[in-house]
């Protein structure tokens, strides 16, 4: 599985996973135009090799940045926010593919066609192709959701827009080869920072983001088997990446994990497979039964 963080941040968030010809498109915060030229950016790169080998489009067609060639087949939306669903619409109504949302984002956001709009539960995982989504609630203002998305070989976790760590999802992610994990705010910065006191207060509520410190906590915790943490969703006026990382790099210490911070427009390629002479996922860890139904 290829995963291809297009964008992060209040400016726009989605990430592409492509896995044995499925691609799907987490969260909708760029249109097609950015999507492309991230992506043919990518391949011109060399690291989307490995998801061109069982599609129809070539890699030439693919290089070319037309639209059409890196239209995902389907978009899942994690949560009513536009900085999120932004231009699910438009990805619906133009080019004719299947939303998924949880029954309360899709009565919060305009996702286009209700016929190609497919509910999920936020605790039941469901298929897309070669890759399945296995959400779990998040606490935030609006309904969210974490996914972990598992192509069979390798697992991911998308974890953002979250006020605080909940029970139960270290388990939910624990033994995931990649973790994508919100880092949005450096508790120092928001204090000091232009925001107006309600917006500070949002943000640092249970229902509003994840500050540095809290994401360490949750890092700290992580069991063995995440080889890839990469920080999301940081805020351009109340962080900088190199505190993020600092903090971050304190808190996986032992762990061996490669460590980034996505930058607010892409891309950014991780690859799940682990790097060379990484430890493998503890057995126990991936026996904890987090995918009933599968
Ligand atoms: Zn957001
Ligand atoms: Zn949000």
């Amino acid at each position: 599985m290829q995963i291809t963080i297009i964008a992060s941040g209040s400016g726009g968030n989605a990430t592409l996973f492509a896995s044995r010809g499925t691609r799907v498109l987490v969260d909708a915060g760029v249109g097609p135009r950015v999507l492309a030229q991230c992506l043919a950016a990518a391949a011109t790169a060399g690291a989307l090799g490995s998801t061109s080998d069982s599609t129809s489009d070539s890699t030439s067609d693919r290089t070319s940045g037309s639209t059409s060639a890196w239209t995902p087949d389907a978009i899942v939306i994690t949560h009513a926010h536009a900085d999120h669903v932004g231009v699910a619409a438009r990805y619906n109504k133009k080019h004719k593919i299947p939303i998924y949302a949880s029954e309360a984002t899709a009565r919060a956001a305009l996702l286009g066609d209700p016929e190609r709009v497919r509910l999920f539960s936020p605790r039941e995982p469901f298929a897309i192709g070669a890759l399945t989504f296995s959400p779990r609630p998040l606490p935030h203002d609006a309904a969210q959701v974490a996914l972990v998305v598992d192509d069979g070989a390798r697992r991911a976790a998308l974890v953002t827009d979250l006020g605080e760590v909940p029970p139960g999802l270290l388990e939910h992610v624990a033994g995931c080869d990649v973790l994508m994990l919100e880092s949005n705010y450096d508790e120092d910065m928001l204090d000091a920072g232009p925001y107006p006191q309600h917006l500070k207060r949002r943000i640092l509520s249970a229902r509003g983001h994840l500050s540095n410190a809290q994401a360490c906590a949750l890092l700290a915790a992580l069991p063995g088997g995440t080889h890839t943490v990469a920080l999301m969703h940081l805020s351009e006026n109340n962080n900088r990446p190199d505190l993020a990382l600092a903090a971050a790099r304190d808190a996986l210490l032992g762990k061996r994990a490669r460590l980034l911070a996505a930058p607010p427009r892409g891309p950014l390629v991780l690859d799940t497979a682990p790097p060379p002479g990484a430890a493998r996922a503890p057995l126990a860890a991936r026996q904890l039964g987090l995918f009933p139904g599968m």
